[in-house]
């Protein structure tokens, strides 16, 4: 194994994850409600921890076509800060991203409600059980610049395309969302591919296990469900092209899965995701990581990582060296004609 060493015990899984997530959400959203009585009832009610379908379905929307699919998008009442267009943009940007890297839009139809608050923080969350919709709380403070070049669409439209989980392999989801967001931004061309080296570069070191931390499915918190999962992703690529000479990479196995009905509207086991991906890549990458990091940490070198993938950082940004042994792997993975095709 080029990557990895594991150790330690497994111990009894703590409780909570996809719920105090969301609870988390909802009340940060909460706390941060727009200026004026009024209105910051109106909006409170559709801050809750569910998506608010009935209230949704009664706003007037406005549609984005995006290959394959829909996006309604509705606006909560409230002050916005930024120019509808700039909103509208950041959507449809982020949307062809997610095409760009599945093939196609995930859903028929997503529901986008964008809700104003007070502050500058953009939160975002997603649902799937009654049809899949995404709720933004955005910061009436945040400019439009910060909007247009935000992360948070492009991760939870990589919700849309993934199915859920147990609550236990919340990672998995977060994961996923934290590592393919930033490439599949990248080979839309939105960002560079030294914007996504430098993201992985700064978040992964949050995903190594911490003193008494155990497996994925068993330590939920923030750093392990976030970018413990994007490293999952990022070895789980690595070694899916490193055993098909490049022909293959996580991409290909989450075509897979989506091409067989695993969206967000979907409910999964992971034995199910863990069969389509390796069927798909033609490799057992997918079972063997799983089963090595799901109730047991494990370190990883991520200093060694980056040398062998020709990255460095030097007076405040990314350097990439093209000599170095993995350096094909890494230009591949945010290639904008990256689209991997299944090795059968
Ligand atoms: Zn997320």
């Amino acid at each position: 194994m080029l990557f990895l060493q594991a150790g330690g015990a497994p111990v009894v899984p703590r409780d909570g994850t996809r719920r105090a997530v969301l609870q988390a959400a909802a009340l940060v959203a909460a706390g941060i409600l727009p200026t004026g009585a009024a209105a910051a009832r109106d909006v409170a009610e559709y801050l809750g921890p569910h998506f608010p379908y009935s209230l949704f379905d009664a706003l007037p929307t406005s549609a984005i076509e995006s290959d394959g699919g829909k996006i309604d998008i509705a606006f909560a009442p409230g002050h916005l800060g930024q120019r509808k267009t700039t909103i509208v943009d950041w959507i449809a940007q982020s949307a062809n991203a997610i095409t760009t890297y599945f093939g196609h839009f995930p859903v028929p139809r997503l529901r986008m409600l964008i809700v104003p608050v007070a502050g500058n923080a953009i939160h975002g969350t997603t649902w799937g059980n009654f049809g899949a919709a995404t709720r933004i709380t955005l910061g009436e403070d945040a400019s439009d610049t910060k909007v247009a070049q935000s992360w948070v669409m492009a991760h939870e439209l990589v919700h849309v395309a993934f199915p859920s989980l147990r609550r236990d392999h919340l990672w998995l989801e977060e994961g996923l969302s934290t590592y393919v967001g930033p490439i599949a931004r990248a080979q839309a061309e939105l960002v560079s591919a030294d914007y996504v080296w430098d993201w992985f570069m700064s978040g992964m070191p949050d995903g190594l296990p911490q003193p008494g931390d155990q497996g994925l499915d068993r330590t939920h918190s923030w750093g392990r469900t976030f970018w413990g999962g994007a490293l999952f992703c990022l070895l789980a690529d690595l070694r899916i092209r490193a055993h098909t000479e490049n022909r293959a990479s996580l991409q290909t196995a989450l075509r897979a899965i989506l091409a067989e009905g695993g969206n967000g509207e979907a409910h999964w086991p992971m034995a199910r995701v863990l069969e389509v991906a390796d069927r798909a890549t033609g490799v057992p990458v997918m079972t063997e990581l799983y089963e090595q990091m799901k109730d047991r940490p494990v370190a990883v070198d991520l200093a060694g990582l980056w040398q062998r993938l020709g990255l460095s950082y030097g007076g405040g940004s990314v350097h990439v060296d093209d000599e170095a042994p993995l350096a094909a792997m890494r230009r591949a993975i945010t290639a904008a004609a990256a689209a991997p095709q299944a090795s059968q």
